[in-house]
């Protein structure tokens, strides 16, 4: 396993093409913007060194038995797939962030069962392939962005209708050494602290005229033609500013990025799918059934943090004793709680694929989700409720460090005696980056859209339902029909 020094320096070593702002970014590793978001990618390497958190963070490689990374693991069994989001929670709460992993790592065992049961069905040479691939990822201890997002221009049409056939990714060209692909992957979490893009089709697919479209492949990050054109956060340019306080979280964050991939060539041996449409709606349904119940760990983990910063900020402000301050505290922890109850459960109800990987069970890891589209934002409604209006019109860092005006601040700004102002402020300043700061795009708007937005659950969740069971159901205790 890499540490996180030696992750550090791997990224170094990249040369991605950036921009940024209108600019070429040269240095992507110390660039103060990017930087948080690539600690908290660090810290899954950091954390699976400690350990107090090695049963969560590692374990044993089943193509190599070495001792891995999880993030680089197939699930073997329930207990992995649980694992899985005890680590998410974990790493959640230390950093309050997207620490973007998850993605590849739910794209890797998306992929291997999808491509044993390609070449089980078709005859395909992909498992092999894929497998060679993974055992690449887990030696050298990678980081995948797992790239699924096409642009998709006009929702109301197919990929081969629309008025741009690169608004859905596709293969351009077969050569006698590879495919050549074109297009885009927008929102591509982590990926410019990424080694690797485990790139997927983003639809199911039907009919040869979408064969084209029907493209999975893995290309190092800084393969030619690549282009990353970073997206901006709220409040993202507090980053450039001297001080600490004013960002929330100075030490950790995420990115997302939009992905263009100009021609980019892509060697045979690292092609898991090319033209198998039928085969694309499974990799589509598995990947996000794995990154929905991703969102039962990583979305909790940083909710401990908002109601533990809404419960000191009800300490600071002299509200604690408060019944309804109490009682929303209680109401926030039974949301986050909720939502960890359905990332375990989608676990420890999981099975085996063909392939010997373990899958998570499907209806409850969209339940999950659905919930995750909801419960965070009522979470940050409470927080921003016990927090008060402060976090919001309270002066700047530097009004506070003022030599003249900062004594006002200080004087006027304290809560309860004995508590520095400067606490309070550092708190609600943390509140407010997960509500509605640069933090925010992983806690809200991410919970909403994130592996897939709500009503993708929903079909799913009636496409899993089994609603005709349920009505032979109450047809037997109805007397309509007798139990077979
Ligand atoms: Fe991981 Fe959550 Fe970020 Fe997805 S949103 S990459 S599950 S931390």
């Amino acid at each position: 396993m890499k540490t996180a020094a030696e992750y550090l320096d791997s990224l170094r070593k990249l040369n991605l093409n950036i921009y940024m702002f209108g600019e070429r970014v040269e240095n992507a590793v110390d660039n103060p913007i990017i930087r948080p978001s690539l600690n908290s990618v660090a810290k899954t390497y950091e954390l699976a060194w400690d350990p107090r958190y090695e049963e969560e963070m590692t374990a044993t490689s089943s193509l190599t038995g070495k001792k891995i990374n999880r993030f680089t693991h197939l699930h073997q069994n329930c207990a992995d797939l649980v694992k899985k989001v005890k680590m998410q929670r974990l790493l959640g709460q230390k950093t309050a962030s997207c620490f973007q992993r998850c993605v590849g790592f739910d794209a890797l065992n998306a992929v291997d069962s999808t491509t044993y049961e390609m070449d089980c069905a078709l005859g395909t040479g992909y498992h092999k392939r894929f497998r060679d691939f993974l055992r690449y990822v887990q030696d050298e201890d990678l980081v995948c962005n797992g790239a699924m997002t096409d642009p998709k221009g006009d929702r109301s049409l197919r990929p081969s209708q629309q008025s741009d056939p690169d608004l859905y990714l596709r293969i351009v060209s077969k050569e006698a050494a590879g495919i050549v692909v074109r297009g885009a992957k927008c929102h591509q979490t982590g990926v410019i602290n990424s080694h690797e893009l485990l790139v997927m089709p983003t639809i199911a697919l039907s009919g040869e005229e979408e064969k084209d479209y029907a493209a999975c492949f893995a290309v190092p990050s800084d393969s030619k033609g690549l282009l990353y054109i970073y997206g901006r956060q709220a409040s993202d340019t507090r980053k450039l500013e001297n001080g600490s306080m004013d960002v929330g979280n100075c030490r950790y964050g995420g990115h997302e990025a939009l992905v263009i991939f100009e021609d980019v060539f892509v060697p045979w041996e690292r092609v898991f799918m090319c033209g198998e449409y039928k085969f694309a709606g499974t990799l589509v349904e598995r990947f996000a059934g794995y990154h929905r119940q991703s969102y039962g760990g990583c979305k909790v983990g940083v909710g401990d943090v908002l109601i533990g910063a809404a419960a000191q900020a009800a300490d600071y402000n002299g509200t604690a004793k408060a019944s309804h301050i109490k009682d929303k505290l209680v109401e926030m922890i039974h949301l986050n709680e909720t939502l960890y109850a359905c990332g375990i459960a989608c676990s420890s109800q999981g099975c085996a694929t063909a392939s010997g990987t373990f899958l998570i069970d499907l209806l409850l890891a969209n339940v999950c989700k659905q919930n995750v589209t909801r419960f965070p934002y009522e979470i940050a409604r409470l927080a921003e409720d016990i927090a008060g209006g402060l976090m919001v019109t309270m002066p700047a860092e530097q009004d506070f460090r003022h030599p003249q005006i900062g004594r006002y601040v200080d004087k006027y700004l304290r809560g309860v005696a004995g508590v520095p102002t400067e606490q309070r402020l550092r708190l609600l300043r943390l509140i407010e980056n997960l509500t509605i700061g640069s933090a925010a795009v992983a806690y809200r708007t991410e919970s909403m859209h994130g592996a897939g937005s709500p009503q993708a659950q929903r079909v799913m969740i009636a496409r899993q339902a089994d609603l005709e069971k349920k009505k032979k159901l109450a047809r037997v205790l109805a007397g309509i029909e007798t139990e077979e």
